[in-house]
Parts: structure tokens; sequence; C-alpha cells
């Protein structure tokens, strides 16, 4: 009963969201029927929030190797070109790469995205903590963020949203629209340290799932919006 109103509220903002563990499913088996791979011999490497509501959603993939833990707050992939060479050197002989990456976001019964309930909490907060506070001071207006080794990452992150700030706040919906440019930024970065990291593989095939994340409650599976799915091979980058 639950899950099915979750269900409805999780497709009303993203149509194409499945749970996460039908997620995993349907990837690994495309993964190995479309494109023979063996992931038994995969590792995975991850680009998402550091926030502990999406530890159970990266568990759904635990026939691989992993993670390599590249993202930070928001999910961006801090870890840089230095966090994806490494993953590069630690890939088994003959297997391949997998990264999941993305931003998430939570929504609740009563119809709210941006916020969740969490375990044992009785009332509901931000989730994404990081965008969403993000959002709050682009809503207080003429804010700039000023980078600062104390909070590097947030101010980093925020930095990086600037240029979606507009978008952002003209959106009816401003905590998904935070939430989709956030998205296209780690998408980017995923993709930009691939190609500059390309000749630290010494596999060809490197699967991406990038989407976004949906916290749900109520001890429910969280769900994923698919926003890319593609395995490249490194070699032609
Ligand atoms: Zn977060």
């Amino acid at each position: 009963m639950l899950q099915r109103k979750f269900d409805q509220i999780v497709k009303g903002y993203f149509p194409n969201a499945i749970d996460a563990k039908d997620t995993s499913i349907h990837y690994l088996g495309k993964m190995q029927l479309e494109h023979h791979i063996d992931v038994s011999k995969a590792l995975m490497a991850t680009s998402l929030c550091s926030d502990d509501i999406n530890v159970p959603s990266t568990m759904f993939f635990n026939v691989l190797f992993g993670p390599f833990i590249m993202g930070g707050l928001g999910g961006l992939p801090f870890a840089g070109q230095t966090g994806m060479t490494a993953f590069a050197h630690h890939i088994p002989d003959d297997g391949s790469a997998f990264i999941f990456y993305g931003p998430h976001i939570g929504a609740t019964l009563e119809g709210d995205l941006g916020k969740m309930y969490r375990p044992r909490q009785d009332h509901k907060g931000n989730s994404c903590g990081a965008l969403m506070l993000a959002l709050s001071r682009f809503q207080g207006g003429d804010y700039k963020p000023v980078l600062k080794e104390e909070d590097y990452q947030q101010m980093k992150l925020e930095e990086s949203l600037l240029p979606y700030q507009e978008r952002i706040l003209a959106s009816d919906n401003p905590e998904k629209a935070i939430t989709e440019a956030a998205y296209e930024i780690i998408d980017k970065k995923v993709h930009e340290y691939l190609k500059d990291c390309k000749d630290e593989f010494h596999v060809d095939k490197v699967t991406l799932l990038g989407g976004i994340i949906i916290n749900t409650d109520y001890g429910l599976d969280d769900y994923f919006d698919a926003r890319n799915f593609e395995v490249i091979d490194v070699k032609s980058l």
C-alpha cells in the first residue's frame, strides 16, 4: 500500500524511475547479455553524495568489486583525475570498469521533493542536504560562494552550480531543477576525467550508469531515474 503510494509520488516527478533493486538487475543483465561483460570481474566506482542514505542503493551492485568512492558532497567526483587513475589501476586483469554516478533527492508521502524522513527521525529533513543548502543560498539573492579549505566541497559544488542559477530559480520546482543541474555537472566531469585518464586503463570496456537517486522512507528501496547507460571503449576516446 505505502509502496504503491510512493511509486505514484516518485513517478509523478520522475516518470521513468524504477526501484534501485530493479535498476541493478536490469543494468547488470544488459551488461552481460548485450555487451558480453563478465560482471564478476568488474570493478565499480561511485560518484554519489557522501550522504549515508545513499549507501543501500550501492549495495544492490555488490556482486561487483568495490566501490571505489570518487564522489563527495552533491555527488561531484571530487577524487578528480588522480581518483580516476587509481580506479583504472585497480581493475581486475581481463575485467572491466563500471561507474555509477549522480545526485540524489528525497521524496515524502506528503508529496514533498527535496525532503525525506530519515531512519528513526520524526521530522523531515533536506535531501540532498548539500544541494538544498546551495538552493537556499541562491534564493537569498546576490550570493557568491568563496572557496575555502574548511568547506571546500560545498563551496566548489555551489561554484559549479552558479551557471545554472537563473534556470534553477526560474523553475516551477527549484528542488528538482538544482538536482537536474547537479546531474549535468557530474555527468560532464565523469566523462572528462575518463577521457583525461584513458591511457591509465589496461582494459577496454567502461560501463557508465548515471542518473538521479530518489530517496524514500518507511524502509522502502530508493528509486533510480537512469539518464545515461553506455558502454565505452576507452581506447577509442
Ligand atoms: Zn547529498
